[in-house]
């Protein structure tokens, strides 16, 4: 079957109740058992709930994975995947990462003794340099946030099979759409279904999409033991959200090869990071391992004045200024101070995010459109 049928049918059954071709959202807490221990396999929803077993049936299949478990943020599918270690245990990541991943890492877990080491993953040397009996675990992004810089899951992928060790994947800026990280040896795929997988800016989710029964039975004891699940209604939005999943990343593909080209173009435009460029560094790599290069969009204007800055995100119109993105709609955000302001100054510019850099999550709108918003903002700077 191909990849838009699946979508649409992910996860539906009838309702056996009814017959509702739409999974009910089912509002409630417990379910009554005709006598203990025997129930129709519902016994109270923090540990399973009929609404969100659909959605965790529909999240597996966007990763063509065994195993799916929802969770009630990505921050909160990450910490679920951290609690598979024990302090002492090192962590291989990536110095450009998305900063509430940052923050979990530096602020909650390194304190307790958990070791992160942040390299740039893209060269497989710098794992082979920070590696060492400790290390337990590779996590990285591809596209990172917001440089959009690719490593390569399948080298990685063989590296820490040779090393004996996992690797899992954010997945949050390619979308289950435009790459599985799983089918390239990954052992966990992490997302913030609150991006593309929803898609419609309207729930903050998390999941994790696995083929290891061993570590899927550790996950579901945390997800039951630790409580971070998400509510029905919205296991409901997102399962809403899955059936255009493929419509909508075609779009966004489209948009955002359109929105990168024009920017490349512009005279006022210093830089543009976008993988879908030939002569971006590693472009072989994300051809390879992509199927599209999605809508985000990093760069910086030609101007280095933080005023021109500050004034072209709060300019365009179309483009609404806030965090986030992989909604529908566009957005365009300062990472320096909002997404990223959590990470420390001389750390954000060693890794090349520089206070000038914009941030763009381009939506589905008519693409024309788009660039007459840009357009705009250029010349109100
Ligand atoms: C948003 C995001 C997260 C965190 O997800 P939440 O749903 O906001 O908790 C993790 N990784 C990436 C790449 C993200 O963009």
């Amino acid at each position: 079957m191909k990849t838009a049928t699946k979508y649409v049918h992910a996860g539906m059954e009838p309702d056996t109740a009814t017959g509702a071709i739409m999974t009910p959202i089912y509002q409630t807490s417990t379910f009554v058992q005709a006598s203990p221990g025997n129930n129709l396999g519902y016994e109270y929803a923090r540990s399973k709930n009929p609404t969100r077993t659909s959605l965790e049936t529909a999240l597996a299949v966007l990763e063509q994975a065994q195993y799916a478990l929802a969770f009630s943020s990505g921050v909160a599918a990450t910490d679920a995947i951290l609690k598979l270690f024990i302090p002492g245990d090192e962590i291989i990541t990536c110095n450009d990462l998305y900063g509430g991943s940052y923050r979990l890492f530096d602020k909650i877990l390194a304190p307790q003794g958990y070791i992160f080491n942040y390299v740039d993953t893209t060269k497989i040397e710098s794992l082979e340099q920070n590696y060492n009996a400790k290390t337990k675990l590779v996590w990285i992004e591809t596209p990172t946030n917001p440089l959009m810089q690719i490593s390569d899951i399948q080298a990685i992928a063989n590296w820490c099979k040779h090393k004996n060790i996992l690797l899992a994947v954010d997945n949050t800026f390619a979308s289950p759409y435009c790459q599985n990280p799983l089918l390239l040896g990954a052992h966990i795929v992490m997302h913030s279904v609150t991006k593309y997988i929803a898609g419609h800016s309207d729930v903050i989710q998390g999941a994790v999409m696995l083929n290891d029964k061993n570590l899927y039975d550790k996950l579901y004891f945390t997800q039951k033991s630790c409580g971070a699940v998400p509510g029905p209604l919205d296991c409901f939005l997102v399962l809403r959200g899955i059936k255009t999943l493929a419509l909508r990343m075609e779009a966004h593909n489209k948009n955002g090869q359109v929105v990168a080209h024009y920017l490349k173009n512009n005279p006022n435009v210093k830089q543009v990071y976008w993988c879908g460029f030939t002569d971006h560094p590693q472009y072989p790599i994300a051809q390879k391992q992509m199927l599209g290069f999605g809508g985000m969009i990093s760069f910086e204007l030609k101007s280095e004045r933080i005023e021109d800055v500050l004034k072209f995100v709060s300019s365009t119109k179309l483009f609404s200024l806030a965090e986030s993105l992989g909604g529908v709609e566009s957005l365009i955000n300062h990472p320096a101070t909002m997404t990223h302001a959590s990470i420390p100054k001389e750390i954000r510019l060693k890794n090349g995010l520089s206070d000038g850099l914009i941030r763009l999550s381009v939506g589905i709108e008519d693409a024309d459109d788009l660039i007459a918003d840009l357009e705009m903002a250029f010349s109100c700077c």
